[in-house]
């Protein structure tokens, strides 16, 4: 075990504003290094958290597919054996996610373990249908331009509840208005067969749709993650979460 700062990487330290950014916000800018869980080593038993070098060096792109990889090691039974205790105490003064998962709070669909991501991994933000709103948009900006994230995943899954509740108007208190979101993804939805929620057909190919019209509420939405997305520094990637199978398919 090592502490590491930004400071200590051989390149420039253009983490700088970011570690003030942190301070301001009250996150430490220390912490503890081990083997990460994020990083799927093979062979490794006991994961730690992920640390800020191991995080600043990947890519987007890289991130991406230690996501898929966690995702084939979760489908194939192949998980890492997580030491939530060792993460937790790694972790707990600083964190250096490297993604920020959007999904649905569908309790089959967690997206930390269907990922087989261990803790400060992964910022999550869960909401019924796995829909934006300004809340949800400045979560994701913290994630990001504030703590270092460099993926926005945004993450259906089929057979949503929710999704099926848009499908047919339902109302019901404050849920009503949630559902009004996805909505125009019902509308977008290109399909010729039976546009029911009893159709799990389309019930799927709505929950696309909203995840890719979600990705665009993003990007209009927040000028801040469209020009870090333009830099190159983050990417925004849909998915959609099998539940048979236990795949999440990576949308182009
Ligand atoms: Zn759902």
């Amino acid at each position: 075990m090592k502490n590491e700062t930004c400071c200590h990487t051989s390149s420039p330290c253009n983490g700088e504003r970011r570690g003030v950014l942190k301070a301001a916000l009250g996150i430490a800018a220390l912490g503890m290094t081990g083997g990460a869980a994020f990083l799927g080593s093979a062979g490794v038993a006991h994961a730690a958290a992920l640390t800020r070098a191991e995080r600043d060096r990947m890519t987007p792109g890289q991130i991406v597919e230690r996501l898929k990889q966690g995702n084939e090691r979760f489908r194939t039974g192949r998980m890492q054996q997580h030491d939530y205790l060792a993460q937790k105490r790694a972790s707990a003064d600083g964190q250096y996610p490297a993604a920020v998962i959007l999904s649905c709070i569908d309790s089959r669909a967690p997206a930390e373990i269907i990922l087989d991501a261990g803790i400060a991994d992964t910022f999550n933000a869960r909401v019924a249908g796995n829909v934006a709103n300004d809340d949800l948009i400045g979560s994701l900006e913290f994630a990001c331009a504030v703590a270092g994230a460099k993926v926005v995943l945004v993450m259906g899954h089929t057979a949503c509840r929710a999704i099926k509740g848009a499908i047919d108007g339902a109302e019901l208190g404050s849920l009503t208005g949630l559902l009004d979101r996805i909505e125009p993804a019902v509308a977008a939805t290109r399909y010729s067969g039976e546009r029911t929620a009893k159709n799990e057909d389309f019930v799927n190919a709505v929950a696309r749709t909203n995840v890719l019209l979600t990705i665009e509420k993003i990007r209009n939405d927040s000028a801040v993650l469209a020009a870090l997305e333009q830099e190159g520094k983050i990417k925004l990637v849909g998915s959609i979460y099998h539940l048979v199978g236990g795949r999440v398919e990576f949308l182009a």
